[in-house]
């Protein structure tokens, strides 16, 4: 789905339970009144939405890619917990069965908490802050990141069954069996969300095999996975998938890799994994034959669509996994315009395929090595602007396409690098491997 379109449902969707509501019964109170529910049912709306967003669906973010619905998430994520926090604050109108009239049967002149609504919305607002804090301060918790992801999703999912009780028993516009319908099924699409990632689509995926392990440079490794009883997955060269090495289908412990293979190597997928954290320290030990399962493709990094004259890669460390499936699939395919690739990494031993590269006469290789061995011919230092104005600006005036993968502070400085050599943000693809 293109990206307006995905904005433009999701816009519609947040705004639809506020925007009935305000249509049906009217804004009749103090305007601090109808902010604050307008702000409940608004945030309350959006995090229903965060479901389906977060939910890897490929006819979401397909299109757009998975790396930007999820930073969607955690956009939308921060302002709806502004939002909800703050709306109990707003209101000005008296609670309490003292004030209600029996005319006022809209709640106009009153607001309408009974105590178990009173105990839903402040479960709800607690739970939200401490939900959001600890995604937001992920990486300073003592646990792994899989059990995060779980406390996170069954976190959200009680989050919906307080809110829609505390949306239901005490909202004035909730009280219209219009906008009560409606929360109700955004509540009910989130659910079946959660239990269609979490049971259903476990039980539908299809086995691959570990059909090798091997060491491909220093702390990194090669893993060949081939499909068991099926054809494998279709995929652009440069996306990436979420595995389940040596685990059950409804194992927590996935990991996004990118393909290192191209398509043309039927059947079989490659990945290049590096040794980061508790997880990718235990590759080298998984053992041949076991099983395991894809969950992709996903990623836009992709040479489709893009007819540039010429192509520079600009990857560090392991980021250099997509560009290799990319360079791979453009040799398969006999795509030869010239291509650069600007690869940094800090010692010369954690090079990948670099035989592999030199060979081709119509990729030019550019080595840069943060600790470079003694007579070194090649790039030294970092990849930095100056390097990368040094060496890119023929390929930025020549209007090729840059394509940018690796940590999150070098495509910060590279990509900053070459919009001040004047490319358009258009012509920059890039993916991050880590947060931080
Ligand atoms: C789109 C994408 C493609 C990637 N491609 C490659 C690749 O080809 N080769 C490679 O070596 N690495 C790649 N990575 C990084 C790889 O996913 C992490 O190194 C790995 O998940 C770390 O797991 P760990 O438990 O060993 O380390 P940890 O120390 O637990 O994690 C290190 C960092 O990795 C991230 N991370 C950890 N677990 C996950 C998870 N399940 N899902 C998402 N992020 C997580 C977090 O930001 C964390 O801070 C890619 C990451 C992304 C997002």
């Amino acid at each position: 789905m293109p990206a307006p379109l995905i904005l433009t449902l999701l816009a519609l969707a947040i705004l639809a339970p506020a925007g009935l509501g305000w249509a049906l019964l009217g804004p009749a109170r103090p305007w601090l009144d109808e902010a604050a529910t307008a702000l409940a049912l608004v945030g309350f709306a959006a995090l229903l939405v965060e479901f389906v967003l977060s939910g890897r669906f490929r006819a979401v973010s397909g299109g757009v890619g998975v790396d930007r619905t999820m930073r969607w998430h955690q956009r939308i994520g921060r302002v709806l917990t502004v939002a909800l926090l703050l709306h109990p604050f707003l209101y000005t109108l008296p609670d309490g069965a003292a004030f209600w009239r029996p005319d006022d049967v809209t709640r106009v002149h009153a607001l309408g908490l009974g105590r178990a609504a009173i105990v839903s919305g402040l479960l709800a607002w607690l739970l939200l802050a401490l939900l959001t804090l600890t995604a937001i301060w992920r990486d300073a918790l003592p646990y792994r990141y899989e059990t995060w992801r779980s406390m996170h999703g069954l976190g959200a999912l009680l989050l919906v069954g307080l809110g829609l009780h505390h949306a239901l028993a005490a909202g004035r516009y909730a009280a219209h069996p219009a906008v009560a319908g409606t929360l109700w099924a955004l509540s009910g699409l989130a659910v079946l969300t959660m239990a269609w990632v979490a049971l259903v689509r476990p039980l539908t995926r299809r086995p691959w095999r570990i059909a090798m392990v091997r060491p491909a440079a220093r702390k990194i490794w090669e893993v060949v996975l081939e499909p068991v009883g099926h054809a494998g997955l279709a995929y652009r060269a440069g996306q990436f998938a979420w595995l389940k090495l040596d685990r059950g289908p409804f194992s927590r412990r996935e990991h996004p890799f990118s393909i290192a293979s191209a398509p043309a190597e039927a059947g079989r997928l490659r990945f290049l994994i590096k040794e980061a954290g508790d997880f990718t320290r235990t590759i080298g030990g998984l053992p041949t034959g076991a099983r395991a399962f894809v969950d992709g493709p996903h990623g836009n990094l992709c040479l489709e669509g893009h007819s540039e004259p010429g192509i520079a890669f600009i990857c560090g460390g392991v980021g250099v996994a997509p560009a290799l499936g990319m360079i791979r699939h453009a040799a398969a395919r006999g795509d030869l315009r010239p291509m650069l690739l600007l690869y940094g990494n800090r010692l010369a031993d954690q090079i990948l395929a670099a035989e592999e590269l030199a060979a081709l006469d119509w990729l030019t290789v550019v080595h840069v090595l943060g600790e470079p061995p003694p007579g070194w011919t090649g790039e030294a230092g970092r990849l930095d602007a100056a390097l990368v104005a040094r060496r890119c600006a023929p390929a930025a005036a020549a209007g090729w396409l840059f394509v940018l993968c690796g940590p999150a502070p070098m495509l910060a400085t590279v990509r900053q690098a070459l919009r001040g050599l004047g490319v358009p943000a258009a012509r920059i693809l890039m993916e991050r491997f880590f947060d931080n």
